[in-house]
Parts: structure tokens; C-alpha cells; sequence
């Protein structure tokens, strides 16, 4: 079932495509030696060629264009050996050089696809249209002082990735569906750090609706959303605007929109600009970007393993469901802290200590899995001690708890504590016979039929020892003095 809004006049079917700025990983620039760290100082990362002085000639950063490659690689996307740049030229106070250089007819990454996991378990392939590298711009501050604005050029000449993808998204769950794992892929490769709330990764999002079965209708595209949550809602707050519009006569007009997060809804900014606008041409400072088919070789080999990749084999070696595997490897912390636990472990309980109790934990205590409230080690060495009947599962549950609370590693809380279970049979049997002596007219009741109360027995057992009896031990002693 194909998702619609219904409107006054039937099913409306949204069409989506996402434009994704991604900030490169990288010391320096696109064309310069400046350094790029996030939050330094207002002006203390440019360089003359960042501020636009004239005369200074741009220098190509070769590990910028890696990491282009790397992330044409990791999209399944065409890698083009030769590429250029082109000036986009436009006025605004925070781009001093009066253009922006990037490439425009000649992308140095083409076509790739990503697939895209959905809520109820489904797969779709989104299409990619092409990557290109091109500057940031500066950042003008406006809240520095009542009556001036002042600009800051750190961000400028910063190398970007724009992703431009084909309109195959058709709800707000597939875009935020496709930016999840686009995010996701550039973390795992190291090429963004996808940090949305930094800037480092941002959408401008294009929607139009249309009859199911026709072709497109206009687009309007929505600029800068910083989250992915809002990306959602930008996403289905347009497409209903649309639908008004196109119901009540009119006609949607294409042109840049913001998206309003106070109040969920989209307002004009300006009318778009076409190409011929920024009066595109080669950059005459830069040759021709030309690369080696045997660097993107070699760049190919060195790729770190992938999500999809990561996924399938949580499935195939650690026997996990392909939920719980899509679910650990989301972040690459996730999945590196679940493998050091289920590593010559039980693999499936590992799976559930992670996702369950570590998660839980980590909500609670405001952690991150970066720096998680209890390490893998912890976590593994409480696994063994389950796995040699030092502890149950609920007594592994109290030991957790502490582990949360203390810092400390379960050994020592064990020891502490003496939260050892009994697994001698002798010390059960002993307990047992208490219990059934202090009920006995409820041991008659059962022999008499009442088989309910066989859980009674257990719990009173378990309270007599304070929780620490190994449960299937005082099942099998109370089968076998009750029967
Ligand atoms: P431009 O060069 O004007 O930005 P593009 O053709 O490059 O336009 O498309 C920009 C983005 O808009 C792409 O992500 C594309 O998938 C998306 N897009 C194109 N047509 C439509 C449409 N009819 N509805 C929704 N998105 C669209
Ligand atoms: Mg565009």
C-alpha cells in the first residue's frame, strides 16, 4: 500500500528528492591550507584564498578529492576520472570571492543507488543522481550586535559534498528513511561526520504531488533542514500546502521555501533561480581535475566494510534477526561495542544485553554509546558469568544495575555482594523442604490437582534465598518433592 494524503479532490501521491550538502572530513580546505576544526574562534581559520583576495590562486586538496571518491565508492556510483570546476557566480556578504567554485557540468562522482530500510521490514532503492565537490561559504552573524552584522569566514572555502538524489522518495518515512542511511554511510566511511546539528550535514529538500499515475508536477524546494526529523515534517507540511494550492485552482509555482520548525509549516523565500542565473564557466584558475583509474583502485581496496555489508553478516555469523542487525549497526560505535561483547560469546543474548539493558541505560543515565555507563568488557564478563552459572539472569539483572550505578566490573560486585547463585542441590533441597514443610496444606492442594500452584512454591523458594537460587535447579528439586 503506497503511502497518499488525501485532499478535497481524492489521493495525492508525493514525490521527493533530497539535495544533501555533507561536510568533508579533512584538515585543510578544498583550495587552501586552512584548517577547518569546528567552533574556533570567528576568523581564525582563513586563508587569503578563503577571504577572496584577488590574485590568489586556488591549490586542489588531494585528500578532499578522496574522500569524494571513497564516498562514490561507498554509493555504488560511477567514478569520473576526469571532472572540472566551474564558477557559480552570485553576490552575497558572506562569499567574498563573488562565486562559489564547484562543479556544475562535470560532477566527479555520477549515477550510484543506496537501499533504503523501511518500518515494516521492506527494502527500496533510492537513486543517485551525482556527487560534487564544491566551497562552503562564510556565515554572516547577526546576533552579535544590535545594529551590525559581522561575518565569519571560517566556513568559507570548506569542502562540500553535494549528493543530489533522483525524485524516487514518495513519503516523509522514505526521505527520512534515505537520510538515515546516506548519514550513516558517510560515518561508516569517514567522510562526514554527519553531525546535523553542527551543520556539517544538511538537506534542501524538493517535493511536488501528484494524481497517482500521472507524470511530475512542479516542485518547490525547501532549503537548509537540520535534522532528519525535520526533513519529515517539511516534507509532508509542503506536500500539503501543494495539494491546497492545486485544489483551490491554483497553481505551485517552483521556488525556494524555508521550513518554518516552530510552526511546522513552509514560507516563500524567493523565486528559483535557474542555471543560467549564475552564469556558469570553467574556472579559469584550475585545470581540469583528471584521476588515476588505479587510485580509485586502490582507494576501493582500502574502503572499510559497509552497513549493508556489517548487516548481513550480524545475520549470517552472529545468527541475529535482520532487525536487530540493522538496529546495531546504525552508528559504527554501536556495532563495534556489540561485537567486542558477543566475540566468542552467545551472540543472540549479547544481541539482547545491548540493545535492551545497555540502551536503557544509556537513556537513563544521559550516556552516549561513544561513552557508555558500562564498557563491553563489563558487559562481556558479566555474560561469562552467566555462561558458567555464576549468576542467573536475574541476579545478572541486580549485578547490571550496580555495574550502572558503581562503575565497577561484575566480579567484584559478585564478591562483594555475594550474589553468587546456589547451584549446590544439597543447600536447594534443604530450603525446599522448609518451604514445603511451613505449606503443607498447600502441598496437598496441589497433589490434589491445584497445579497452578507449583509457581507459589517457586517464588516461595526463590524469597527464601534470596533471589539467588539457580532457577532451573529449584524447578527440577520441587518436581521432583512434589510428585
Ligand atoms: P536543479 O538543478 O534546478 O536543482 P535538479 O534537476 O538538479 O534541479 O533537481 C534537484 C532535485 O530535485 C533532485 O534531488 C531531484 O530529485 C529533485 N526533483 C526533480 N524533479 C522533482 C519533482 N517533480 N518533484 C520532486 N523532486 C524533484
Ligand atoms: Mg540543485
Amino acid at each position: 500500500m503506497s503511502y497518499t494524503i488525501d485532499g478535497e479532490t481524492g489521493a495525492w501521491e508525493l514525490v521527493i528528492g533530497l539535495e544533501v550538502h555533507a561536510q568533508v572530513v579533512s584538515n585543510a580546505k578544498l583550495f587552501s591550507g586552512a584548517a577547518t576544526a569546528f567552533g574556533a574562534e570567528p576568523n581564525s581559520q582563513v586563508s587569503f584564498i578563503d577571504a577572496g583576495f584577488p590574485g590568489m590562486l586556488p591549490v586542489i586538496n588531494r585528500e578532499c578529492v578522496a574522500q569524494a571518491v571513497r564516498t562514490g565508492l561507498g554509493l555504488n556510483a560511477q567514478v569520473n576520472l576526469w571532472s572540472r570546476f566551474d564558477r557559480k557566480n552570485y553576490f552575497y556578504a558572506d562569499l567574498p570571492q563573488g562565486y562559489q567554485i564547484s562543479q556544475y557540468a562535470h560532477p566527479i562522482i555520477g549515477e550510484g543507488k543506496i537501499e533504503i530500510e523501511l518500518q515494516d521490514g521492506s527494502t527500496k532503492t533510492i537513486g543517485i543522481t551525482r556527487l560534487h565537490l564544491e566551497q562552503d561559504a562564510g556565515k554572516s552573524l547577526h546576533d552579535q550586535h544590535p545594529t551590525k552584522s559581522f561575518i565569519d569566514l571560517n566556513r568559507s572555502g570548506v569542502a562540500l559534498m553535494e549528493i543530489v538524489s533522483e525524485p524516487d522518495m514518495r513519503s516523509p518515512e522514505e526521505a527520512g528513511a534515505y537520510l538515515t542511511k546516506l548519514r550513516q554511510i558517510l560515518r561508516y566511511l569517514g567522510t562526514c561526520d554527519g553531525n546535523m546539528e553542527e551543520g556539517s550535514m544538511r538537506a534542501d529538500v524538493n517535493v511536488s504531488v501528484r494524481k497517482p499515475g500521472e507524470g511530475y508536477r512542479t516542485r518547490c524546494e525547501v532549503k537548509n533542514v537540520n535534522s532528519i526529523r525535520f526533513v519529515m515534517q517539511a516534507v509532508e507540511a509542503e506536500a500539503r500546502r501543494q495539494i491546497e494550492v492545486w485544489e483551490s485552482g491554483g497553481t505551485v509555482e517552483q521556488e525556494t521555501r524555508l521550513f518554518d520548525t516552530g510552526r511546522g509549516v513552509t514560507r516563500s523565500m524567493r523565486s528559483k533561480e535557474d542555471a543560467h542565473d549564475y552564469r556558469y564557466f570553467p574556472d579559469p584558475d584550475l585545470p581540469p581535475l583528471v584521476i588515476e583509474q588505479s587510485w580509485v583502485d586502490q582507494l576501493k581496496a582500502a574502503l572499510p566494510e559497509l552497513p549493508d555489508q556489517r548487516r548481513a553478516r550480524y545475520v549470517r555469523d552472529y545468527g541475529v534477526t535482520p532487525y536487530d542487525a540493522h538496529v546495531l549497526t546504525l552508528e559504527k560505535e554501536t556495532a563495534a561495542y556489540y561485537e567486542a561483547v558477543a566475540r566468542g560469546r552467545d551472540a543472540k543474548l549479547a544481541a539482547n544485553w545491548v540493545m535492551g539493558d545497555l540502551f536503557a541505560a544509556i537513556n537513563r543515565t544521559k550516556t552516549s554509546i561513544a561513552e557508555p555507563p558500562v564498557s563491553a568488557a563489563d558487559l562481556g564478563a558479566l555474560l561469562d558469568l552467566m555462561a558458567d552459572n555464576t549468576l542467573s539472569g536475574k541476579l545478572a539483572k541486580e549485578v547490571f544495575e550496580v555495574m550502572v550505578e558503581t562503575g565497577r566490573a561484575p566480579g567484584t560486585i559478585v564478591e562483594e555482594r555475594g550474589l553468587r547463585q546456589v547451584t549446590d542441590t544439597g543447600a536447594i533441597e534443604a530450603v525446599v523442604d522448609g518451604v514445603l514443610a511451613a505449606n503443607a496444606d498447600k502441598v496437598a492442594e496441589f497433589r490434589s490437582g491445584k497445579e497452578k500452584l507449583f509457581g507459589f512454591f517457586v517464588g516461595q523458594t526463590m524469597k527464601a534465598m534470596q533471589g539467588k537460587g539457580n532457577p532451573a535447579l529449584v524447578n527440577e528439586v520441587l518436581k521432583k518433592k512434589l510428585a
